[in-house]
């Protein structure tokens, strides 16, 4: 199973995704887990990615041009159109039964993280499958949350875990 994570930081992402149980799934060759900076697909001259909302209101969004053009590089790269997720505080709520239908129904999952106000609508109603949330708290960016979903599916795909009575 492949996750490609789009992010403002991604070694927080590659800090704690390859350690551990995760880190050798993937040296294993059963995972494939891949952090994408945001910020390197800004058109901008001092590389920017967050802007006023669209649709008005307090704060700043990100931009949407920098994720839609991330998210085409990832589809590009495996020259597919995998199942793209909002790390969202309105989101559904996520559980083992979240994970159990994810691990069931997808081989490849993009997770977008927002930060600021969160991400510029039209990219979630453009580009968007689904939002999960981890719980009923605002966090200030999406990484934790990500690396949480992230961790919590990767368990369940077969060969992770050792023992079969483990999942
Ligand atoms: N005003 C935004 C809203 O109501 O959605 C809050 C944005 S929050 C400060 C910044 C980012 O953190 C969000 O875009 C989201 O990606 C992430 N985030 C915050 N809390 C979360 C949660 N409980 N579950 C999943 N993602 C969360």
């Amino acid at each position: 199973m492949r996750f490609d994570i789009m992010t403002l930081f991604p070694e927080l992402i590659e800090t704690v995704l390859s350690e551990s149980i995760i880190g050798r799934a993937q040296k294993a060759g059963i995972l494939e887990v891949h952090a994408h900076n945001i910020r390197d697909y800004s058109k901008d001259k001092h590389r920017r990615v967050d802007d006023t909302p669209y649709g008005g209101g307090k704060g700043m969004v990100m931009f949407p041009q920098p994720i839609a053009d991330c998210f085409r590089a990832v589809c590009a790269e495996t020259g597919s159109r995998p199942h793209l997720i909002y790390m969202s505080p309105q989101g559904k709520p996520f559980n083992q039964e979240e994970a159990k239908r994810l691990v069931r129904d997808y081989d490849h999952l993009v997770l977008v993280c927002g930060h600021y106000e969160g991400v510029d609508e039209r990219f979630i109603e453009e580009c968007v499958d689904e939002e999960l949330s981890i719980g009923d708290f605002v966090l200030t960016g999406g990484e934790l949350a990500a690396m949480v979903v992230t961790d919590c599916v990767c368990r369940m795909v077969p060969g992770v875990l050792s023992d079969e009575a483990c999942y």
